[in-house]
């Protein structure tokens, strides 16, 4: 493939556009790359469709891989299906919403759940049929409160979607984790530097999700990583503790203090007695990590119960959340925790248990927990607020956390250190949706005995469009793009300088050779364009490769420059096509 720059339709703007804000915004319209066509709605240039065409390309190859099959939808569909499953009305104003000459009405479809769940009823009634995954690329349409950013964040885009269907929770998890393991492949090839994070599932209504967040300053969402590796989305920890109903049922005299309620001061006598510091004496506010404190009940037994995991909360001036004896608090262990499998690892934080200030009670719940774990209890009296803890309400099945809001500095709830905060943005979501879109739709399959059960399914996403600019994000500098070779319009942008026949002949001449040897080449043929835009605009498109044909000719050798390194080589002429290859 040879791009002329001559006629390739293509012109590269000195200044930002006034409305970008982010790099892959001002880079990718300065590059010629996009051009916008209304707010959040932007066309794709040659050498931009090129690029999203070879991100297109990657994904595909790694969805096929799994076994994954390609099927294509309208985007424009029916109000019916949305409606069934409610998400016409849930949507609120993000989708848009359009009526034919009949009244009748449409949406522009945001994500194709439904669609999906109801091409798989047609066809399919069998679990001999299952497992299947079905996925399309397809444009996508959400009317965006900010679309900001350019391609990052459209009303209208790209988006690869795709669909697990299968017959029991055990099959599901080998697509969801056939899934997974083809997104990791998919960024890697991107070249993307990406985390996969713990997720809330937002609209799509399912249990459980992973996203790849794409590590960038940039980034609109906020997760939390532990140096132990534990990383989640701040949406899936900042689900509110729910509201502890039976607070009222708290006897009276637990919401005062007690002479045997140990305060935070006794806590921290202890401390110091037991466990000294090294460089200093506990105090109120310091991180407790690692705690046991064994509980006292009314009929005089004890009930061991892990606190304070690492935080920096000031719990000064606070009671402490548990009504604990301070002799019995001990190091805890993990062979502690194995001991005791009613234990919810916690930190408790400020606003306690007799203070009727249930919304400061920050938990963090341990993976292990099961249902109908005890949380706290009091001296005398069980703590109302999280006993009997109910799958789904207070905590998720796969340990994420249910805490008011979590702070750079809390524990992970993996015990794998204190959490911090970066940025990122979403590239890919993968869902366990469960049986909720098989039983809106009345999506069935007869299973072995001959029973109809409804189906498990998954979603998920990756941002096509999205990535484009994502890997701008990643991989840019002052002077312009610097793609992946993977996705980059072309492997050599080619440079041809000067007045002279002869330096034009022999980059044509490379040009061919090149194209022979099946390097994509962008070769800048333009006459009467001086060598200083053309070595800026090299450095703007951001290929991978930059050879130059110009006054080195005279000695038989062209410039190789990596675009990357910002290194460069001489090359003698005739080696030139063999040595790029
Ligand atoms: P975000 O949190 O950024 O709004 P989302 O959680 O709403 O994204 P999903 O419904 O999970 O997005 O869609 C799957 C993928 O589609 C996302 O991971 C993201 O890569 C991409 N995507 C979502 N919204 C947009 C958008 N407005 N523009 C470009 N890509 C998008
Ligand atoms: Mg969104
Ligand atoms: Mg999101
Ligand atoms: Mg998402």
């Amino acid at each position: 493939m040879i791009l002329r720059m001559s006629t390739l339709f293509l012109r590269t703007l000195r200044d930002d556009p006034v409305d970008a804000e982010v790099p892959s915004h001002k880079l990718l319209v300065r590059a010629g790359y996009v051009r916008r066509a209304a707010p959040g709605i932007y066309s794709w240039l040659p050498l931009g469709y090129t690029v999203l065409r070879n991100v297109e390309k990657i994904v595909r190859e790694e969805m096929d891989a799994i076994g994954a099959q390609e099927v294509h939808f309208p985007a424009l569909l029916p109000r019916e299906p949305y409606e069934a499953t409610n998400r016409w009305e849930e949507y609120g104003d993000n989708i848009f919403r359009l009526q034919d000459r009949k009244g009748g009405d449409y949406l522009l479809g945001p994500t194709h759940e439904e669609m999906f769940t109801l091409l798989v009823k047609d066809l399919y009634s069998s679990y001999k049929d299952l497992p299947l995954s079905l996925y399309q690329i397809q444009t996508k349409y959400r009317d965006e409160a900010r679309p900001r950013a350019g391609i990052l964040r459209g009303r209208e885009f790209v988006m690869k979607d795709s669909y697990s269907f299968d017959v029991s929770d055990e099959a599901f998890m080998k697509s969801y984790l056939a899934h997974r393991g083809a997104y990791i492949k998919i960024f890697d090839r991107l070249g993307l530097e990406y985390v996969i994070v713990k997720a809330t599932s937002g609209a799509m209504g399912g249990s459980a999700s992973e996203e790849f967040l794409v590590t960038a300053v940039n980034g609109e969402d906020t997760y939390v990583r532990s140096p132990g590796g534990y990383a989640a989305n701040v949406e899936a920890v900042t689900t509110p503790v729910p509201p502890p109903v039976a607070y009222d049922d708290v006897p009276a005299a637990h919401a005062e203090d007690t002479p045997d309620t140990p305060t935070i001061e006794t806590l921290v006598d202890h401390l110091n007695a037991h466990f000294p510091r090294d460089d200093r004496r506990w105090q109120a506010g310091d991180t407790l990590k690692n705690v046991l404190v064994v509980v006292r009940h009314p009929d005089g037994s004890r009930e061991p119960l892990a606190i304070g995991l690492p935080g920096d909360r000031e719990v000064d001036e606070k009671r402490l959340q548990a009504q604990v004896e301070p002799a019995v608090v001990e190091p805890f262990t993990e062979a502690d925790f194995a001991a005791h499998p009613a234990l919810v690892r916690g930190y408790i934080g400020p606003g306690v248990l007799g203070e009727k200030n249930p919304s400061g009670i920050r938990y963090l719940v341990d993976p292990r927990v099961v249902e109908g774990t005890r949380w706290v209890t009091g001296a005398d009296e069980p703590g109302r607020h999280v006993i009997d803890l109910v799958a789904g309400r207070d905590f998720t099945p796969d340990g994420t956390i249910e805490a008011a809001e979590v702070r750079a500095g809390d524990p992970a709830p993996d015990g794998s250190g204190p959490l911090e905060t970066a940025r990122g943005i979403e590239m890919g979501h993968i869902f366990q949706l469960g049986r909720t879109y098989a039983e809106a739709l009345g999506l069935q399959v007869l299973d072995e005995n001959g029973k109809l059960v409804p189906v498990t399914m998954g979603s998920y996403g990756v941002g096509v469009s999205r990535a484009v600019a994502a890997i701008v994000e990643n991989s840019h500098d002052d002077a312009g793009i610097i793609w992946p070779r993977e996705v980059a319009p072309a492997d050599v942008h080619l440079v041809a300088t000067g007045k002279d026949d002869a330096v034009f002949e022999a980059a044509d001449r490379l040009a061919g050779e090149l194209d022979a040897a099946g390097v994509r080449v962008l070769y800048d043929d333009r006459r009467g364009v001086s060598p200083g835009v053309k070595f800026k605009d090299s450095e703007l498109i951001g290929v991978p490769t930059i050879v130059v044909v110009g006054r080195g000719l005279a000695d038989g050798v062209v410039e190789v420059k990596d675009r990357t390194t910002g290194e460069r080589e001489n090359v003698a002429v005739a080696d030139a096509a063999s040595h790029l290859a």
